[in-house]
């Protein structure tokens, strides 16, 4: 409510108090509410370990898609699901030819956590009731989506890619999990048809925005004591896998100058990965070895055969293709030198981008007016704004999670942060359309 200002008779004689219009109900969401609909969110695909299985196309997954459907219906949205999974709720009430759309994905890593992707959904979710509720009045659509596979089982971003027209027929075709199960069947035990992902794509002239909630996944904000990241950049991505090639030998009387061990030159690559990314990569530059497999693994036994996988990251293209030439010369150096032959596949490749600079500007505003201590952040972790910021102005809002902890049961964020969070949401949402009631 807003305090008024005590008056004295004459001044009330003269001019009757008008009851101030309570502008503040509209501004804000429910926490008990959300806070209800993440628990009851949480227990779809939850196991005995605590961990929520939502991998693209499972059983969980697709109950989670219907629960939201279910959701939406109740409070009165047009709830639909496209080819590609992705479930939509459209508040359609200005009649207008295009979307803005607020959201993130539902599906989730094995064992992961309640909120990562979750969050950004019922934070959504909650902004179009609180919407609705006080009829406001739009200038545009408003639409929330729930994206299909962000997280990778079938390479990931497919929803966001699906939308915006990036897939082909012959992606779709080759697309496995790590069981070698396929894209194809996965979605077939769901009846829907794989092949008609591409019919998903959306118009970029009826989407006119993008606006994400998620949270950091990181250390960062908890440890600079921010409630709120405003996201201005998001981290490209290179994932390939290598395999050196050496001879495998008895270790005992195979002399050391006369091995071909694939290892050694693994190991004198991964020694290099600092100096090659401050040379090559920006500031924010990072790779990572994160699987290795040495064959045939015995203790006794030279390894012949040393497969692993790299994951490189920067925040512009320059950077990335630099970081890429770097690492297959110093790999075919080393192979040189050592006598190794390397073969090596890209499984996925991901621009950077930026958001949008006007989007940005908006957020601050707002997190300004709510007097939220915030800082402008760069995302090292990929999501579906990365993929809709290519097509239409997007931009990102991430709250702190607590430790830094992300893809665990642990994973969590206090409710305040949540709640403040989406409140920032809700108001940017209005503040692009419908400024007349803030
Ligand atoms: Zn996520």
């Amino acid at each position: 409510m807003t305090k008024r200002k005590k008056r004295t008779t004459s001044e009330l004689i003269e001019e009757p108090l008008k009851i101030p219009i309570d502008m503040g109900k509209a501004q804000r969401i429910s926490i008990s509410r959300l806070e209800k609909d993440i628990i009851e969110l949480g227990k779809i695909g939850r196991r005995e370990d605590g961990g929520i299985y939502r991998m693209a196309f499972s059983d969980a997954d697709i109950e989670a898609r219907r629960w939201l459907i279910e959701k939406g219906e109740s409070v009165g949205l047009r709830a639909s699901m496209d080819p590609a999974a992705n479930v939509f709720l459209l508040d359609d009430r200005s009649k207008t030819n295009s979307s803005f759309m607020i959201g993130s994905h539902l599906d989730s890593v094995p064992c992961g956590g309640m909120i990562d992707g979750t969050l950004g959904v019922l934070v959504a979710l909650e902004c179009m009731r609180v919407i609705r509720e006080n009829d406001i009045e739009l200038s545009e659509n408003l639409e929330l989506v729930a994206t299909s596979d962000e997280e990778g089982r079938f390479g990931g971003m497919l929803g966001s890619q699906a939308i915006c027209g990036e897939l082909s027929m012959d992606f779709i075709r080759r697309a496995k999990d790590v069981n070698e199960v396929s894209l194809i069947d996965a979605m077939k035990k769901h009846n829907l048809n794989a092949i008609n992902v591409l019919k998903a794509k959306r118009h970029r002239e009826y989407l006119s925005g993008f606006l994400e909630l998620h949270i950091e996944q990181g250390p960062v904000l908890e440890k600079t004591k921010c409630d709120i990241g405003i996201v201005e950049d998001i981290s490209g991505l290179f994932k390939w896998k290598v395999k050196l090639i050496g001879e495998a030998n008895h270790s005992g009387t195979t002399p050391m100058n006369m091995r071909r061990d694939s290892f050694q030159g693994l190991a004198e690559f991964a020694h290099e990965i600092p100096r090659l990314l401050e040379e090559n990569g920006s500031e924010y530059a990072r790779a990572t070895i994160g699987k290795v497999d040495l064959f045939p693994g015995n203790p006794h036994t030279v390894p012949g055969v040393t497969e692993f996988t790299i994951v490189g990251r920067d925040f512009d293209d320059e950077h990335m293709q630099e970081i890429e030439n770097a690492c297959r010369k110093t790999i075919s150096a080393i192979c040189r030198r050592r006598g190794l032959m390397f073969e090596f596949e890209e499984l996925s490749r991901l621009s950077p981008t930026a958001c949008d600079q006007r989007m940005v500007s908006l957020i601050e505003g707002e997190a300004q007016k709510l007097n939220l201590k915030y800082m402008r952040m760069k995302s090292g972790a990929g999501h579906d704004a990365q993929i809709f910021g290519r097509h239409i102005p997007s931009g990102m809002i991430f709250i702190p999670s607590l430790n830094g902890v992300s893809h665990s049961p642990e994973e969590w964020s206090s409710l305040e942060h949540i709640e403040m969070g989406a409140n920032l949401l809700l108001r940017s949402i209005l503040r692009s359309l419908a400024p007349h009631v803030l």
